[in-house]
């Protein structure tokens, strides 16, 4: 789960970490409200929104001139015209896609005087089982392009969580970021209270882009991009309480409701599946055949009827999605169930689009038998190719 940056300078508060000034705010007059309350000679006016890269962003409508998502101002007037000329509107950064996201709410800071721009993350390293750390004199900007064209001015270390932050990790940290004296001691305890947080908070990533050195040489974080393990929430209900569902696909809530594994794609093909491993060789084998998968969705192992129903329903409502392919290998999963759930799926919402079914597995032929007199019109494959290759004929036939 992805939370504001807002909420990840609160979150990180809590721990002592040095974070700017600053209100959240849905309206105009609340961001002049927040600005008066500052009180501060410059503010930033920050779009809020689950994306990166907001600086460079464009604001659809205002032409390729205008300014970005993060906006340095001198009046509470300013931070007011700003506030009306943001709010409502899409932005589109390198992270958004072309299609860009609504600002909804800003985020209203003190503004900093900067001498310096670093770039500094905490992630799960799954491989080693540890936390990494990643840090690189080169702030502020893409760390991919960073990493691309100066690889070696990007540092990583990792600190094992059964015995936490030495201070050879302090130290590490310091001489990457080529820090001496109180500054290095500023990074001593940034790193130990990022890396407490991210351990009590179960976060999955930790981004600061950037970490600044004030004028007057103190470290504080400018920005902070925190994402949580989805699977830990139920022990955090406070982070649980920050998830904005505006920010997420209508979709992917509606199917978290159901507990099913479903992600939404670009594509065309809409696909129903249990098991990870056969949904992602089902998407492969969709573009192998010269189409794209609509979402992946695993149904999981043990799915009733009322959850094959309700993944059915929402790739149904999917208007990009010109055909289905229900690919179903039956081991703990039985066909009769998926069977049943389709058909009764389909006779709830009706069916404007091919649908290619293939089934195996237990109780294979009770699946088909039902399939087949429900007088749906049905395309029956052998096998994952057969049943690839017919959908994405049906669908390329269909245009
Ligand atoms: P991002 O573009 O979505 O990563 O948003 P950031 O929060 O990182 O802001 C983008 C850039 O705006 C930063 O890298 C800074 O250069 C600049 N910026 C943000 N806050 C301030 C501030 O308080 N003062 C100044 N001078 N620049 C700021
Ligand atoms: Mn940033």
């Amino acid at each position: 789960m992805n939370i504001h940056e807002h909420q990840a300078k609160a979150v990180l508060a809590e721990f002592g970490v040095p974070v700017p000034r600053g209100f959240a705010a849905f309206t105009p007059d609340e961001a002049a409200k927040a600005a008066e309350t500052l009180g501060t000679p410059v503010f930033v006016v920050k779009s809020q929104i689950h994306a990166g890269g907001r600086g460079k962003g464009k604001f659809e409508g205002l032409g390729p001139d205008a300014k970005g998502g993060v906006r340095v101002v001198k009046s509470v007037a300013e931070v007011r015209g700003n506030a009306e000329e943001m709010l409502g509107r899409v932005l589109v950064t390198h992270q958004t896609g072309p299609k860009g996201k609504q600002v909804n709410r800003l985020y209203i800071e003190e503004g900093a005087a900067i001498a310096k721009e670093f770039y500094l993350s905490l992630l799960v390293d799954r491989q080693s089982s540890m936390v990494s750390v990643v840090a690189s004199t080169e702030g502020g900007m893409d760390i991919e392009e960073v990493a691309h064209a100066t690889p070696e001015k990007i540092h990583s270390f990792s600190i094992d969580p059964a015995t936490g932050v030495w201070p050879t990790h302090q130290r590490a940290l310091a001489k990457a970021l080529g820090l001496t004296g109180g500054l290095a001691k500023e990074a001593a305890s940034l790193l130990t209270q990022l890396y407490t947080a991210f351990l009590a908070k179960d976060m999955a990533m930790l981004e600061v882009n950037p970490l600044i050195v004030t004028a007057d040489d103190h470290l504080r974080v400018l920005d902070a991009k925190v994402s949580f393990d989805g699977n830990a929430l139920y022990r955090h209900p406070d982070i649980k309480a920050l998830r904005d569902e505006t920010e997420e696909d209508p979709k992917e809530i509606e199917a978290s409701k159901h507990d099913l594994a479903y992600i939404a794609l670009d594509g065309e093909i809409g696909c129903m599946v249990n098991g990870a491993g056969l949904a992602m060789a089902t998407m492969d084998i969709i573009k192998l055949y010269g189409a794209e998968p609509a979402n992946f969705l695993d149904v999981g192992g043990g799915a009733s009827k009322e959850k094959v129903i309700a993944a059915f329903k929402i790739i149904t409502a999917d208007p990009a999605v010109k055909g289905i392919l229900v690919n179903i290998f039956g081991g703990i999963m039985r066909c009769d169930i998926i069977a049943e759930g389709v058909v009764a799926a389909v006779k709830e919402v009706g069916l404007k689009v091919p649908l290619v079914v293939r089934l195996e597995g237990t109780n294979v032929e009770l699946g088909k038998k039902i399939i087949n007199e429900s007088g749906l019109n049905v395309i029956a494959a052998n096998d994952l190719s057969d049943g690839a290759e017919k959908i994405v004929a049906a669908v390329k036939g269909a245009r």
